[in-house]
């Protein structure tokens, strides 16, 4: 049998879950992360619109949100400026959309109703016709993702971890008080497992005998079209309709439309669905007055929910030292350093920096589900 490389904790998943919680958790720890494609982040990870809001989401990620913005904004440890720079975010609303607009306003801070012609003083080429409602979030932020991933994978390694890429965890079985990962890059052993393997997490979760906490991974899609002609957009707003039917942002002088689409899909390499995106773009173009005159480039990724929409993180009460870290949805970079301090926080048996309801949202006890196997 292959020697095996012991550590004290095994990560499975290399996106900005894994490593952030890897990158943590070595303060204390032997860690060694396992990702299965060639290159950290490859999939949900790098294909993020990265942005920071702080009102995106239920109450349990609105204070997850809360928490990791003095992180993103003083990454110590990770980088030497903020990891976030000025956005701001429009939300717009027609006429059927005005309560989700009031319901998105119900409980959010830093955002503020504005009128139409205010909205489209700030986004210029919107379309006042049918705009019913606007509100204005001038905190939103864009993310520098690749800056957050790779600042983690250096700090991470400057604890002593270790990230090894091209390690698909095929099989996964506890013995002798130790988890044992086998790859193709060998064999790995360590008392406790961090499930961060993103719309994998229920495979994952399953080579080890467990029961799935019911993750659905959603494909989202985005594309590029060139600015529209005669306008400067890197200053605009991302907006976005009340109802999430579409949002757009500058991105490199250009704009970054989405459909916001949620089809749920197999864990798999997320491609864009060309009618969905045509159907996407339409919608967009409705709210503006220019045309969609070409798609420079488009891509799709998965965001992956727990049925209740929140995260599942902490320890299982069915199989001794396996954590879940996952189920992030459309929130897991802005989250991620209130999620990778909480995991290390966890893992090391410490009193969570969390307040003690969002621990209990978070714990996937809440999802374990009668059936065959052990529970989650
Ligand atoms: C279009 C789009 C827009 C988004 N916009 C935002 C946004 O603006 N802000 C925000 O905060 N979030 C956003 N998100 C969500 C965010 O991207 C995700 O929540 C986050 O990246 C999830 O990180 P992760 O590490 O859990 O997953 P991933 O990055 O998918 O990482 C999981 C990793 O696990 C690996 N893996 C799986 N199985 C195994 C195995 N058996 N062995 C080894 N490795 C394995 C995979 O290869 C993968 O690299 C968006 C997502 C999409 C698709």
């Amino acid at each position: 049998m292959a020697e095996a490389t012991m550590a004290d904790v095994l990560v499975i998943g290399g996106g900005v879950a894994g490593v952030g919680a890897g990158a943590f958790i070595a303060a204390d720890a032997r860690v060694v992360v396992l990702e299965r494609e060639a290159a950290i982040g490859y999939h949900a990870t790098s294909r993020s619109a990265a942005v920071y809001i702080r009102n995106y989401g239920n109450a349990t990620l609105r204070a997850l949100n809360a928490s990791a913005e003095p992180f993103l904004t003083e990454p110590e440890g990770v980088s030497d400026r903020s990891l976030l720079s000025p956005r701001g975010q429009l939300m717009i609303a027609r006429e059927d959309e005005t309560s989700a607009l009031d319901a998105y306003l119900d409980g959010a801070s830093g955002i503020a109703r504005i009128a139409p012609e205010d909205a489209v003083a700030l986004f210029p080429i919107l379309r006042r016709e049918g705009l019913a409602a606007a509100a204005h979030e001038p905190a939103a932020s864009d993310i520098d993702v690749d800056r957050l991933l790779q600042g983690l994978a250096r700090l991470l390694r400057v604890r002593g971890g270790l990230i090894v890429t091209g390690a698909a965890v095929g099989a996964l079985a506890r013995s002798g008080g130790a988890w044992r990962a086998e790859t193709r890059q060998g064999v790995f052993e360590a008392p406790v497992v961090v499930n961060a393997a993103g719309a994998w997490a229920d495979t994952v979760a399953a080579l080890a005998g467990l029961r799935p906490v019911g993750l659905t991974p959603y494909r989202r899609s985005a594309a590029i079209l060139p600015a529209p002609d005669g306008f400067n957009v890197s200053r605009w707003p991302l907006i976005v309709s009340a109802a999430e039917t579409f949002y757009a942002k500058p991105e490199a002088g250009r704009l970054m439309v989405s459909p916001a689409d949620e089809d749920a899909v197999e864990p798999h390499d997320a491609w864009p669905d060309e009618m969905v995106l045509a159907e996407g773009l339409h919608r967009y173009e409705q709210a503006v007055t220019t045309p969609v005159t070409r798609v420079e480039r488009s891509w799709a990724g998965l965001r992956t929910f727990a049925p209740d929409r929140t995260p599942v993180v902490g320890f299982s009460a069915a199989a001794e030292g396996f954590f879940w870290l996952a189920g992030q949805g459309g929130y897991g970079v802005q989250t991620a350093p209130a999620l990778s301090r909480l995991a290390a926080d966890l893992v090391a048996g410490r009193a969570a920096a969390l307040p003690e309801t969002v621990v209990r949202a978070l714990d996937p006890a809440r999802l374990a589900a009668p059936g065959p196997g052990r529970a989650a």
